[in-house]
């Protein structure tokens, strides 16, 4: 077992990563930044975002685990008062994962042939740095609806609890392999119509949004922005590839979403 650790730059997290570090030695577990079995990040949710840019081309191998070093995170479920147990769940690792869905983000650029695949753990986002984004939606290759807004929002279950949920969209059981379809600030009026609702859309399906204009758009996966670039069309569908948490205990995703959203149990 190799494991690799991808920690944020605050002081008081590279003196958990430092401890950490010298627990892995003292019981004989290896350290491979390269090629990993592990990767563990020591942050928040935001660092396990970032781990998982660094390590995706290796995602099918891969298990993540998360230690979070402020408040409980969606991605990250140990404390850093916890490493002695962790380092133990490491020593009687015996493959045990519990795997997510991600999304599958295809962009095919209007000036060039040129197409470019990414994976978004979160969310990618459509959106349009001034006037209206107008964009076509087509879900499983039929024309749906024009958009016109601010942008518009493609998430996975894990990322419903992200910018997702601060649209009003949905939060999503991630056990459900579905992908969502949140609108940012449609025009809604007698001429312009939208759904207005967030979607849920089946894995068997693509959301694709052809722009109007190939005027510039802003393109988000996860926390990266893309450059700005003559966007001719965008596919969306759940990926065939998912994140692999090492799942050593049980953590249930309503409790979760209890203690981070609503806080005080009755
Ligand atoms: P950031 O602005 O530093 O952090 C955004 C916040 O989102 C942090 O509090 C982060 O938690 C939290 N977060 C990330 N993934 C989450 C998840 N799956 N469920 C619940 N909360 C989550 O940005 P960043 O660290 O680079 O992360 C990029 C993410 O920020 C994007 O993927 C997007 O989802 C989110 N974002 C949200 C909004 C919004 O809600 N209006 C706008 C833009 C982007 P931690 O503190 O634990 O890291």
């Amino acid at each position: 077992m190799k494991v690799a650790i991808v920690a944020n730059k605050l002081a008081k997290t590279q003196v958990i990563k430092q401890t950490l570090l010298q627990k892995l030695r003292d019981n004989g577990i290896g350290v491979d930044d390269q090629y990993p079995d592990i990767v563990i990040s020591i942050g928040g949710d935001g660092t396990l975002l970032s781990a998982f840019h660094d390590y995706q081309d290796q995602v099918d191998r891969i298990r993540f685990i998360g230690v979070h070093t402020g408040h409980l995170g969606f991605y990250t479920d140990w404390q850093a008062n916890e490493l002695d147990d962790l380092v133990v769940s490491l020593l009687s690792d015996n493959d045990q994962a519990v795997t997510y869905p991600l999304l599958e983000v295809k962009v095919q650029f209007a000036d060039t042939a040129k197409c470019r695949e990414y994976l978004a753990l979160n969310e990618s986002a459509l959106k349009k740095l001034s006037a209206t984004l107008v964009t076509d939606v087509y879900i499983g290759g039929e024309f749906f609806e024009r958009f016109r807004g601010d942008g518009l929002c493609v998430s996975t279950p894990t990322g419903s609890t992200a910018y997702n949920k601060s649209l009003g969209g949905a939060v999503v059981h991630p056990d459900l392999d579905v992908m969502q379809v949140a609108e940012i600030s449609s025009l809604n009026n007698l001429v312009f119509r939208t759904l207005g609702s967030p979607m849920i859309i089946s894995p068997n399906d693509t959301v694709k949004f052809i722009p109007e204009q190939e005027t510039e758009f802003l393109l988000t996966v996860d926390a990266m922005t893309l450059p700005q670039k003559k966007i001719a069309q965008i596919s969306y569908r759940v990926s065939k590839h998912r994140i692999r948490f090492a799942k050593y205990r049980h953590n249930d995703f309503w409790d979760r979403v209890q203690e981070s959203f609503i806080g005080s149990k009755r």
